[in-house]
């Protein structure tokens, strides 16, 4: 099955082809948060569909090395601005965090020090994580076995030099004036690319926000700051061109080529992302490595609105995933709110939306539990299996959730749990058909499949003897009564193997 995707760049919905297809190996880097306050659910609808993504290509196939940044330096509050405007956007948790502590109340009752940048962003970084994992999102389980899988900028400040340095001399930056190092937009003729904006909107800062201090230093509006000295921010660094910082775009184009390569299959990040931090990115990459490309496929997630609007603070309309588990809501589904609606239109949460998520996940739960307890049952008819497939197809249509969820409904409708199966003697089974639902889950996540009926009160003596029984028929090479008793075992949910240290079972539901 081949996935098509979207492509930001190009306009276009492509066949993905990765550069190792023949290993099916896809290298992808998804822009993460900074982490100077707890993420929101908008936040996480990015995050999410880019989750979404991998597992849509792990189901068809691909091994996917993706890396996630968790931003901890030079992430400027003026953001529209390509060149480091206002506060860093851990000044202001520090700042936060200082009034906090004058009023006696800090978040959770933590004790942190606002003077220690390192200490706020780890924090944060540490929640992240935690609700990363409570959402589903399987990145975290790389994340613990490899550090690098979501790397901070902070510990990459030599590469960061580096890339400035390779610039600089390859005549693609400069330092201007003001002793900042800028990327000279002019010497990239494919900047815009991505956005859509033409090198004269850029001049007559159109395409963003001009910020008039650094347009008098600059050769070009558009040219966007690699390296800020700044004896005063709160962390720095000493550099070739003074003690100071890094521009937070550099921070994602340095971490990707040195965790990924220098050309990747699959960028992510939400709509905001495309202009000018990607933009950025991608002409500091291909500059640098003198690559004709820095992404082949760019996958931008359109925001969340909720109740129809902007998330604000003051109409009480935002939410943390922790402020809607308190409310009660299940993680579950939060994630199939944030993930249901196509990532290239706009999501409206609203509560209501929250809870028929809620019941169309019990609705597929109660089914696995059935399929679970009578996995023994031969039958004809295999919905879930010709759904899958469905399901599938309309995920490799450009991710079309909502479709794969049709097709899974469907199915489910076909059931009726209340009462107990027929077996017409067909050559499927039910245990067939959870595997089917396995599949799908595998990539919706949110079917609690581990705590299935059929896996809490499992019969481990039955299970034994029936090993024994197949270990006593191979011996007498009895191999149709071997056979019997290994089917009659996967029916009841429990897959073997055969190994140097005799035979080992695992339930099929993991
Ligand atoms: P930040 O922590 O501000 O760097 O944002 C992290 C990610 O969340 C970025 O990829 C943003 O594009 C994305 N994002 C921020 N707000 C929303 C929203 N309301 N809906 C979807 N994505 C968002
Ligand atoms: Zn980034």
């Amino acid at each position: 099955m081949q996935l098509h995707l979207y492509n930001s760049l190009t306009r276009k919905t492509e066949p993905f082809v990765a550069i190792q297809e023949a290993q099916k190996i896809a290298s992808f880097y998804a822009c993460g948060p900074t982490v100077y306050d707890f993420a929101h659910i908008g936040n996480f609808r990015a995050f999410l569909n880019a989750d979404v993504l991998r597992r849509t290509l792990e189901a068809i196939g691909y091994k996917v090395n993706q890396v996630m940044n968790i931003t901890d330096v030079g992430h400027m509050t003026d953001d529209g601005v390509a060149d480091g405007g206002g506060e860093d956007k851990m000044k202001v948790a520090a700042n936060r965090l200082a009034e906090a502590k004058k009023s006696g109340v800090l978040p959770d009752g933590v004790e942190l020090d606002p003077s220690d940048p390192l200490a706020i962003a780890q924090y944060y970084a540490q929640a992240f994580m935690e609700d990363s994992k409570i959402l589903g999102m399987e990145i975290i389980d790389d994340a613990e076995t490899n550090a690098d899988v979501m790397p901070r900028p902070t510990q990459y400040i030599a590469e960061m030099i580096a890339m400035v340095q390779t610039l600089v001399d390859r005549g693609h930056a400069y330092v201007a004036a003001d002793g900042v190092v800028y990327f000279d937009v002019q010497s990239f003729p494919e900047y815009g690319k991505l956005s859509g904006n033409t090198m004269e909107q850029l001049r007559s800062g159109e395409g963003g926000r001009v910020n008039m201090e650094t347009q008098a230093v600059k050769k070009n509006p558009a040219d966007f700051m690699l390296w800020k000295p700044d004896p005063n921010h709160l962390m720095r660094w000493p550099s070739p061109w003074g003690e100071g910082y890094p521009g937070w775009h550099l921070e994602c184009s340095a971490m990707a080529t040195a965790l990924l390569g220098n050309v990747i299959d699959i960028h992510s990040g939400g709509e905001d992302n495309i202009f000018p931090h990607h933009e950025c990115e991608i002409a500091q990459s291909c500059c640098a490595t003198d690559s004709k490309s820095f992404a082949n496929y760019w996958f931008h997630t359109r925001f969340l609105l909720v109740d129809g609007g902007k998330m604000s603070k003051s109409k009480g309309n935002f939410y943390t995933l922790r402020d809607l588990v308190s409310k009660g809501a299940s993680p579950a589904a939060i994630r199939l709110e944030l993930i249901r609606t196509h990532y290239r239109s706009n999501a409206n949460f609203t509560m209501q939306g929250l809870k028929d998520s809620q019941r169309q996940i019990d609705r597929w739960k109660r089914l696995a539990d059935w399929l679970c307890t009578h996995g023994c049952v031969h039958v004809t008819k295999r919905p879930l299996q010709q759904a899958k497939e469905q399901f599938l197809t309309a995920m490799c249509d450009d991710l079309n959730v909502a479709g794969a969820i049709g097709f899974l409904s469907e199915a489910v409708s076909s059931y009726a749990v209340d009462i107990d199966p027929v077996d017409d003697g067909g050559d499927s089974t039910l245990a067939d058909e959870l595997e089917a639902l396995q599949v799908i889950d595998s990539i919706l996540g949110v079917i609690d499949l581990e705590s299935c009926a059929c896996t809490e009160d499992i019969d481990v003596d039955k299970i034994d003897s029936l090993i024994e029984a197949r270990l006593d028929a191979r011996s007498s090479k009895d191999w149709g009564r071997a056979d019997e008793i290994r089917k009659e075992l996967t029916c009841m949910g429990i897959e073997i193997k055969d190994g140097a240290d005799g035979t080992t079972w695992t339930r099929i539901v993991q």
